[in-house]
């Protein structure tokens, strides 16, 4: 039941001080609340007596007051205590989940959808966090000031009254176990289906289009309609439990006064206790009631946020299933990239994405990649970012197999230009920049130049200025594919990949952008993955690929020698060329 507690034990060893401070103010608070009913009590029994002076009716009433000043001071610390650690853990998790998605390879991302990721990081977290605040407080007041006041009620009055108006304990006990385990089960099912919830949002909003362009929306809507209806049902099991909490606990309390009063007023008529004690008697029992609900908000709290918890360990979990050797081999540079008889299939995939691949690639040779469309060319260029474990047969950099490489050294060669751009919610200078943080704007040029969109700069209102991406101005897609071009050459990487970069752009574009490359591209190797054949004439090697397996290899003129599919489809291409000139 406490297990969110235990498994937030590293936070509460990080803040100990915090949470020292902060609970041993809220148990004395907890004490000193105890004073002023005591003292009401005596009060009475000495108006009822007669013996009281005006002077000691002061001195009982100023001492009340200065007790409720002090009560006021130390709940304020307890308060900014406990309930600033709550903001803190929040905080901390969140950054945690974070750091961690970063660490996360493709595979990961393919099993966990983003919409649930997102819950994760925004709902679940936050119900830790009120967890943590509102929880701690509960678990204090359910236990140790409950104790507290159930002593004095004892110590100060009477046992036998005491022990009396607890009997009904027992059954808050038995009941808040019953709901708890409900309450578990219930809101992990609500949160799981807020997050498939998140998720038909994210993709609706950004399918937008498609979706209003194939007259989609009633579906849609309807779709969504069915899924709110999920998440709101099982909200609504778990309020159904919530909604006994609170008379259960209403119930026993009111069991409580009735067993109290008449039995203490009998206590009284037999002399057993005076009125005054009494009167006391009666305001500690409206200082349990709260305990006594803090007992079933407990059992809540530490339910849902053991749920909440339990699903954000899921992610922090999860080992990368690409991970830094422990024997990591140093290379200095990338000579040669070398695949050896490698197979590779995608973690999801039931056939083998690519077949036997042999291929030697010295330091400033080009590799150009052909093929029908599914044949494997993003998957091919994609092995040297070693996103997924690796096949079997080696692919090696200078002799060393990819995976005694550290990750970061080897993604440090490379400049990836994938085949769907990602452009950030940025600046276009920003956006290049991530290729090589803080790059002058003349480097800048320069690497813009080079990918060609030096005149749809001068289009662009606000040049280097101008915000793209989501919140910005759209670009065409082979003004981003440029974009992402400019990105990659800034960074003059030792490995270029290039997948299908150049796809977007007219004929007379890609063939100023290949110049550029094969000018700016000596000595260092780039690797070309296109449709377009004319990208790649220049190429030193030039393979075809075929369902994952290299089909034809050579160069341009001796692969139209071979007259396979590299020469089919240069006539085809050829052809088109010139109807459209
Ligand atoms: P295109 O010319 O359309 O870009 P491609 O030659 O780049 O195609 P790949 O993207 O490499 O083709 O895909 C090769 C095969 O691998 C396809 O059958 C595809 O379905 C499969 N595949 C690609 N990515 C994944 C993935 N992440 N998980 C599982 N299978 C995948
Ligand atoms: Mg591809």
């Amino acid at each position: 039941m406490f297990s969110v507690l235990r498994n937030l034990g590293w936070f509460f060893r990080r803040e100990k001080k915090r949470y020292t401070i902060g609970l041993f103010m809220l148990v004395l608070v907890g004490i000193l609340e105890l004073l002023p009913p005591r003292l009401l009590g005596n009060a009475i029994d000495r108006i009822v007596r007669g013996s009281i002076t005006s002077g000691a009716l002061i001195a009982y009433i100023a001492g009340i007051v200065g007790l409720l000043a002090v009560i006021y001071g130390i709940t304020y610390i307890w308060m900014h205590s406990l309930f600033g650690g709550s903001n803190l853990v929040e905080r901390l998790l969140r950054s945690r989940f974070m750091n961690h998605l970063m660490t996360m390879t493709p595979s990961f991302f393919e099993r966990n959808r983003t919409g649930d990721l997102m819950a994760r990081a925004t709902n679940d977290i936050r119900a830790v966090s009120v967890t943590v605040g509102f929880g701690m407080l509960t678990l204090v007041d359910s236990t140790i000031y409950f104790s507290v006041v159930l002593l004095a009620m004892g110590v100060l009055i009477s046992w036998k009254l005491t022990l009396a108006a607890v009997l009904p304990l027992p059954l808050i006990a038995l009941a808040m176990v019953v709901y708890g385990k409900a309450i578990h089960k219930r809101y992990t099912l609500a949160q799981d289906a807020f997050g498939d919830m998140n998720d038909q949002v994210l993709e609706s909003v950004s399918g937008i289009r498609v979706i209003r362009a194939y007259v989609q929306e009633r579906l849609d809507e309807k779709r969504f309609g069915d899924i709110t209806d999920d998440v709101y049902r099982k909200n609504m099991a778990v309020a159904r439990i919530d909604a006994f909490f609170e008379p259960t606990i209403r119930f026993c309390v009111g069991l409580s006064y009735i067993i109290g009063l008449t039995y203490g007023m009998y206590l009284v008529f037999h002399s057993e206790i005076t009125l005054g004690d009494l009167v006391s008697f009666n305001m500690y029992l409206g200082m349990i009631v709260w305990p006594m609900f803090a007992i079933g908000e407990l059992i809540n709290l530490m339910q849902r946020g053991g749920a909440s918890l339990d699903r954000i360990d899921e992610v922090l979990h999860t080992r990368p299933d690409v991970q830094d050797p422990e024997d990591t081999v140093e290379v200095s540079s990338p000579e040669t990239i070398e695949f050896k008889d490698a197979t590779f299939r995608y973690p999801t995939s039931a056939q083998d994405n690519l077949r036997e691949i042999d291929l030697t690639l010295r330091r400033g040779e080009t590799l150009g990649v052909v093929g029908r469309t599914g044949s494997g060319k993003s998957t091919l260029l994609k092995q040297l970012l070693h996103e997924y474990p690796t096949g079997s047969g080696t692919i090696a950099v200078s002799g060393v197999p990819i995976n005694r490489i550290p990750l970061d050294r080897l993604h440090s060669w490379i400049g990836y230009v994938p085949q769907e751009q990602i452009l950030f919610s940025k600046t276009v200078r920003e956006n290049i920049q991530f290729g090589k943080p803080g790059a002058s704007d003349d480097t800048i040029m320069e690497a813009i130049a080079t990918a060609a969109f030096d005149q749809d700069l001068g289009t662009l209102e606000r040049g280097l200025d101008t915000l793209v991406g989501e919140r910005g101005v759209s670009l065409s897609g082979g003004q981003k594919q440029r974009v992402s071009l400019s990105r990659a050459f800034i960074a003059e990487p030792d490995i270029l990949i290039l997948d299908d970069a150049l796809s977007a752009v007219d004929a007379r574009t890609e063939a100023r952008i290949v110049d550029n490359i094969r000018e700016h591209r000596q000595g260092k190797t780039t690797l070309i993955a296109t449709h377009r054949l004319s990208a790649i004439e220049h190429a030193d090697q030039i393979v075809v690929l075929e369902d994952g397996a290299i089909i034809e290899r050579g160069t341009h003129e001796e692969l139209l020698k071979q007259n396979g599919w590299y020469r089919e489809q240069y006539d085809r291409q050829q052809l088109e060329n010139n109807l459209n000139n």
